[in-house]
């Protein structure tokens, strides 16, 4: 299908259709400025995506968004889903969930590679269903919010200097963010303590500021580093550890009343139960394009809000599906979003973002489709594929 999708397109009744076609693709869209965190530093975003034809002409998006591996995520998609996805109805979206995640190749790559690429394929057939329901994603999954809070986290970068950290930080205050997060995690921890007591006087105590520890510490630094985060009100502590260590994250948490926050190096329901259950987060930062697409972020955050967890995600997606989610999820909770403005010359209905408030989509689907000139433009040459019926 081509052209605007309306209300008048849907097709809400009747027998699912076939998927009939499967074309993966990635696109490297470079950044406005080289950026850092405590353990990478990167001048382009990675778009994987993958296309989903159906017999009655829907075509459904889905993407992740990586540094590099894009190549083995459309690998894995090509190979190994779409021989099983081609020929199946495509609103059988559980049914194909559990199909992909029983298959073999699951061996080699649990999480990570194979998760994210089933990931896209959810958030695909997704589309397809909210378009064809002629419904934004987010209206189709029964949200109400007609926009949500987000904070700035497209700042406060660990490779700035200090004084360009504090011009960072308050052209997005300025810009209208009253949460903003910054970048810790200086091989020498007292330029992290001076650098978060610098932000926080530069911004004022009305600003809600938390920080980001890419699991950059062991419990020792985040130990000596926890009295200064303290006394500057720091709102969250985000990936103080390596993402697989429950155990650290737990008794951080047990000496603070600052939140710990984490997911978006979490793969699957069964890894953020093992944190909810022994009390080692505050804050389900749970990733659509990491975890195993809407299906499984759905699971997740339900799990989180259950026991009262504040459910914030982590926009590798740059924002697009997870406005949906937000939106569609919590009604009696703070709904908010990050903010990461990297790609929206990628699709053809960019999030829109005004004063730090996230206006919601009114168009059928779940604002995935990318914009044909971004694909002639950015696309990388040799990944991929296509598989037709
Ligand atoms: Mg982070």
């Amino acid at each position: 299908m081509s052209g605007e999708v309306t209300a008048q397109d849907s097709v809400p009744v009747g027998p699912a259709p076939r998927v009939t076609g499967v074309e993966t693709y990635a696109l490297r869209v470079p950044l406005n400025r080289p950026i850092a965190d405590a353990t990478w530093q990167s001048p382009a975003w990675i778009v994987p995506v993958v296309e989903i034809t159906t017999e009655d002409g829907f075509v459904g998006t889905g993407c992740s968004g990586v540094h590099t591996g894009h190549d083995l995520i459309c690998a894995a998609i090509s190979t190994y889903f779409a021989p099983l996805l081609v020929g199946h109805p495509c609103g059988q979206i559980r049914g194909i969930w559990e199909r992909l995640a029983r298959s073999p190749i699951r061996w080699v790559a649990r999480a990570g590679v194979v998760h994210m690429g089933q990931g896209m394929v959810d958030t695909a057939l997704w589309d397809i269903a909210a378009q064809r329901a002629g419904l934004p994603l987010w209206q189709y999954l029964g949200g109400h919010h007609p926009e949500l809070h987000s904070y700035n986290t497209d700042g406060g970068w660990l490779n700035w200097t200090i004084d360009e950290l504090i011009a960072d930080m308050a052209a997005m205050v300025d810009a209208g963010w009253d949460r903003v997060k910054m970048k810790v995690g200086k091989p020498d921890w007292r330029e992290d303590v001076a650098r978060v007591r610098a932000v926080r006087a530069a911004l004022g105590d009305d600003i809600t500021l938390m920080c980001d520890v890419n699991h950059g510490w062991d419990l020792m630094q985040a130990t000596r580093m926890l009295p200064y985060l303290e006394e500057v009100g720091m709102g969250w502590i985000e990936e103080p550890f390596h993402p697989d260590d429950v155990e650290s994250h737990r008794r951080l948490q047990a000496m603070t009343r600052v939140p710990v926050a984490i997911g978006e190096s979490l793969y699957s329901l069964h890894a953020f139960n093992n944190f909810i259950g022994a009390d080692a987060v505050r804050v389900v930062q749970c990733d659509v394009s990491r975890v195993g697409g809407v299906t499984e972020w759905l699971q997740i955050a339900a799990a989180a809000a259950s026991v009262g967890l504040w459910v914030v995600p982590h926009a590798g997606d740059m924002m697009q599906v997870h406005q949906h989610l937000v939106a569609a999820t919590f009604a009696d909770k703070p709904a908010m979003i990050e903010y990461i403005p990297w790609t929206l010359d990628v699709y053809d209905y960019p999030c829109e973002v005004e004063r730090g408030m996230i206006k919601l989509p009114t168009v059928p689907g779940a604002s995935t489709r990318v914009r044909a000139d971004a694909r002639e433009k950015w696309q990388i040459p040799d990944v991929g594929g296509r598989l037709d019926a």
